[in-house]
């Protein structure tokens, strides 16, 4: 059962224009290879949700934010109550997420306990395997970018890549391509649109519109981020992804941040890049911005 690993007391990096804290949870469901925190990731957490507590309460007017983060915070089975206590406390609420627990999530936003949201998008899905350890999470982000794009209100007709527009990187086609639906489709006729066409969880509750229980009503901001390790995840891959959130619907800034390069261990004992990504290469998005962290 993952559990709070650790408290970073200040950061004003972590949660924009925030004065921050860092709650670390431990447990992860993914491997990725460059990921420089296999202590949190493998490692046991101790800390109770009271010391957390305790902890901000001594923090009131002088940190405004708590971020979640990991490991993955939403393994944490306590995550939600805690989070309530914080918010109570009136503190601001970000959640560092990989994506990979989408019915959390949905908890979460309903229940307006989170403010922002960044969440990976780690790869390409014939990337998953190799790159983040499992091929299995790939459905579950897909339905949390539909979440996070309905609950910020960025778009109301995100479809998934089409077949005839998009097509993955490399020779293998993934498996929600079955389930590919074009605009034009969508427009023509009754298939789901928004949430509907990502989320394959999502259901109607009537046949009139869109309209579905736990509907988010809190204000939401939220991030997609990509982690490159160069050796690893190429121009190409890029490109694909950019297109696949062009196509989602995704309107905000799409953060591309080159891997630490600090030395430390590593779950899958990469090298330092032997290349550097050629940021000329990657093309611009048609309706978000990019930016670029850490190059
Ligand atoms: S980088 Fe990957 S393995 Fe490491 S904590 Fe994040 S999702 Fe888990």
């Amino acid at each position: 059962m993952p559990s709070l690993y650790d408290i970073t007391p200040f950061s004003l990096l972590d949660y924009p224009n925030e004065m921050s804290c860092i709650v670390w949870v431990a447990g992860c469901n993914m491997r990725c290879v460059y990921c420089h925190n296999p202590n949190i990731v493998f490692g046991k957490g101790e800390k109770e949700d009271d010391e957390v507590i305790a902890f901000l309460e001594k923090r009131i007017g002088k940190l405004s934010a708590v971020v979640f983060s990991g490991g993955e915070a939403t393994l944490y089975a306590g995550l939600p109550a805690l989070m309530r206590r914080v918010k109570a406390m009136g503190f601001k609420i970000k959640l560092d997420t990989n994506g990979s627990r989408p019915e959390v999530l949905r908890g979460l936003l309903a229940e307006g306990l989170v403010d922002y949201v960044a969440m990976d998008f780690k790869c390409p899905p014939e990337k998953t395997g190799a790159l983040i350890g499992t091929s299995k999470l790939w459905e579950p982000f897909m339905q949390s970018l539909a979440l996070l794009i309905e609950a910020a209100s960025l778009i109301h007709t995100a479809v998934i890549p089409a077949k005839a527009g998009i097509q993955p990187v490399g020779s293998k086609l993934h498996s929600s391509e079955a389930r590919c639906v074009t605009r034009a489709a969508q427009e023509k006729s009754l298939m789901p649109r928004g949430r509907a066409a990502l989320d394959p969880a999502f259901q109607r509750d009537d046949d009139k519109g869109e309209r579905f229980s736990n509907t988010p009503t809190h204000p939401l901001t939220f991030e997609i981020r990509t982690t490159v390790h160069p050796d690893w995840l190429d121009e190409k891959d890029l490109a694909w992804m950019i297109a696949f959130l062009d196509e989602a619907g995704y309107r905000g800034t799409y953060y591309i941040q080159n891997v630490a390069s600090t030395g430390d261990k590593t779950i899958g004992n990469v090298a330092k890049p032997e290349r550097a990504l050629d940021l000329a290469l990657i093309p611009s998005p048609k309706g978000f911005s990019l930016a670029y962290r850490n190059f």
